[in-house]
């Protein structure tokens, strides 16, 4: 060491209030210390590297840009080396000894407003450097800047009132930085406490990070390479082993952007459902990054939540490194990041669907079940998540699918509305009356057929501008099919409604001849704002006393034979007639999935057939 005298300065009052808060108010927090000390190294080698390019005075930095860290179990102390940029005398003043970010000074007078909750606060503001003095109750930087003819200093401080500076024998380009640690502080000299702490913060660092000589940090931050750079087998490694993906991944969303917010991402949709397979909720796939230093594994509000089954990292070189778990939800940039990159992985899921459609329907049967959730909780992509959905048709085969969009293509000329139908199978569906009539006059009817498709209807309520109308409803106006020869008459038809009416009483609230049907004798149309079969179903399952009384319009087929026949021995069989009235009702009731109790209808039902058997 030089003869000369160290020369003491005082801290501003500043970083005194600062070193208390750090102190005292983020002791829980300690590990953090670490992270800093090694993303400021990091820092500012990355300055090395840019200046290497147009500075004379730096030679030959790329062989030894990395961070040593060594332990002293003995001594209690951590150093750490880097070869970055170093400070000069004025810089280690001006960076170590005030306060030059207007960030902190900001945070020191809200903490002045609001008194006591320090620790809600402090998170949100970079205290960096001065994080050491958590773990450390003496603190050393060895510094020679990369300038020439710079100068080889010693900074030491207790992180109390003030610090030294002194110069001292020749050193290498870069800084040193000695943490003797306290009291409470001492197994940070422990190889498997650092050696986690660097692991869990700092796996990607950018360079080197060697702990007592071994490498600690063996993986790439792929996501800010350019695409073109990775292949399959890095991104599958990385997947698996730094997303721990137990799978292969379906599929990959690789990018940059920069508006309206910095964002390196790269992210995996897995090719197993680990929810389906059992595992319950997975969460936190996406870990958050700054500049490849981790800031949160598991950080909430960065994506919405139905997104919890993808994987892989978002990095912002905007988000301030030391934001706090608490604040995170809340913070107008997480918002931001949310909004950008859902939308990016809809887009991508989009993309992908239409590259290979084969390929989507797979992974769609393992995690439609997640989009559909989006539809039903995420308003704000809702509308794109709907393009996701796939579903079969009355035009599609068994077990082929289609989505929104193509059927909005194939809409009739006229047609206004997508129609639909809820059931439990493609057989159930069709062998109702109720998709006849669509299909008589080719018009398409979708299929919904997942337990969970009710609220999706509902929450859609539209696509493309065109309403979802189930077809089970009263009121869907339809043209007329080709007029039947056989037809009852109008006056016919009418007095038959009368009756019907008449027989039925309250049971229904209309009875109406209609256009839609081709096949069956009748329909029952339940009001728009009814409750549908499987709410119905619910609600009895949950509650045994559950009663609601259903009224329902009834409409009949003046083709069919059976009301035909009706009409012509209304007046001369009367006592048949009547069975027959409340059997048809009891039909179309079982065929909306409506009927309750089936004793009534067994009892007619016996009577009727001893009546045909004479
Ligand atoms: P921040 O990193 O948020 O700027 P810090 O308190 O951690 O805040 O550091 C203050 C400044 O000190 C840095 O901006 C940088 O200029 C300087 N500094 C800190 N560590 C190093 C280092 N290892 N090498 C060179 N400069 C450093």
């Amino acid at each position: 060491m030089s003869e000369t005298t160290a020369e003491k300065h005082v801290f501003q009052a500043e970083i005194q209030q600062l070193l208390e808060l750090v102190v005292h108010s983020l002791y829980t927090d300690k590990d953090i210390f670490l992270r800093e000390l090694i993303s400021n190294a990091s820092d500012s080698m990355e300055k090395v590297r840019h200046l290497e390019g147009t500075e004379k005075d730096i030679k030959d930095a790329g062989d030894d840009l990395q961070i040593t860290l060594e332990l002293d179990k003995e001594a209690k102390t951590i150093t750490l080396t880097d070869r970055g940029v170093g400070m000069t005398h004025d810089e280690l003043v001006e960076n170590l000894g005030t306060i030059a970010h207007s960030g902190t000074k900001a945070f020191l007078e809200q903490m002045k407003e609001s008194g006591s909750n320090a620790s809600g606060l402090i998170g949100q503001f970079g205290v960096g450097f001065y994080s050491a003095f958590m773990v450390a109750d003496k603190v050393e930087v060895f510094s020679r800047s990369w300038k020439a003819g710079a100068e080889n200093l010693r900074w030491e401080s207790d992180g109390k009132t003030g610090y030294e500076i002194e110069t001292v024998d020749e050193l290498p380009r870069g800084v040193k930085i000695v943490l003797h640690l306290n009291e409470g502080s001492a197994d940070f000299a422990e190889e498997f406490r650092v050696k986690g702490l660097i692991e869990r913060y700092s796996n990607f660092v950018g360079f080197p990070i060697l702990l007592d000589g071994k490498r600690i940090n063996e993986v790439e931050a792929l996501w800010l390479k350019n695409k073109s750079e990775v292949s399959d087998e890095e991104y599958k490694a990385f997947y698996q082993f730094a997303c721990k993906g137990f799978d292969e991944p379906a599929y990959r969303l690789h990018f940059a952007a920069d508006a309206p917010i910095t964002i390196n991402a790269l992210i995996f949709a897995p090719g197993e459902n680990p929810e389906k397979m059992g595992f319950g909720k997975v969460d936190g796939g996406v870990a958050l990054y700054c500049k490849k230093v981790l800031i949160d594994p598991e950080p909430k509000g960065l994506l919405p939540e139905w997104l919890r089954f993808v994987k892989g990292v978002v990095d912002s070189a905007d988000l301030p490194l030391n934001i706090s778990r608490e604040t995170m939800q809340d913070s107008a940039l997480v918002q931001k990041l949310n909004s950008v990159i859902s939308k990016r992985i809809i887009k991508m899921f989009e993309k992908e669907a239409a590259a290979d459609p084969e390929k989507y329907r797979a992974f769609y049967k393992k995690f439609e079940r997640f989009f559909k959730e989006g539809i039903a909780t995420d308003y704000a992509n809702k509308d794109a998540l709907a393009k996701l959905l796939r579903f079969e048709t009355s035009m599609t085969e068994a077990g082929e699918v289609c989505s929104l969009t193509d059927y909005v293509g194939r809409m009739k000329d006229g047609q206004e509305k997508i129609y639909f139908l809820i059931g439990q199978n493609r057989d159930q569906i069709e062998s109702g009356p109720y998709v006849e009539a669509f299909k008589a006059r080719g018009l398409e009817v979708i299929y919904f057929m997942d337990a969970v498709d009710e609220y999706i209807v509902d929450s859609l309520g539209e696509f493309d501008g065109k309403k979802l109308s189930s077809v089970r409803h009263a009121g869907v106006d339809l043209e007329d099919v080709v007029a039947d020869a056989e037809a009852l008459s109008e006056e016919e038809t009418e007095k038959l409604c009368e009756f019907l009416k008449m027989e039925l009483g309250d049971a229904v609230t209309k009875v109406s001849s209609g256009k839609r049907l081709v096949d069956s004798p009748v329909i029952a149309l339940v009001p728009e704002d009814g409750m549908s079969p499987q709410v119905r179903q619910m609600m009895k399952a949950m509650d045994e006393n559950f009663k609601d009384e259903v009224k329902v319009e009834l409409e009949i087929n003046p083709r069919h034979a059976l009301v035909r026949k009706l009409s012509e021995i209304r007046d001369s069989n009367p006592d048949v007639a009547k069975l027959v009235a409340a059997q048809l009702l009891d039909n179309a009731l079982i065929s909306a999935g409506l009927l309750d109790d089936a004793r009534e209808t067994i009892r007619r039902m016996n009577s009727l057939m001893e009546k045909a058997m004479g």
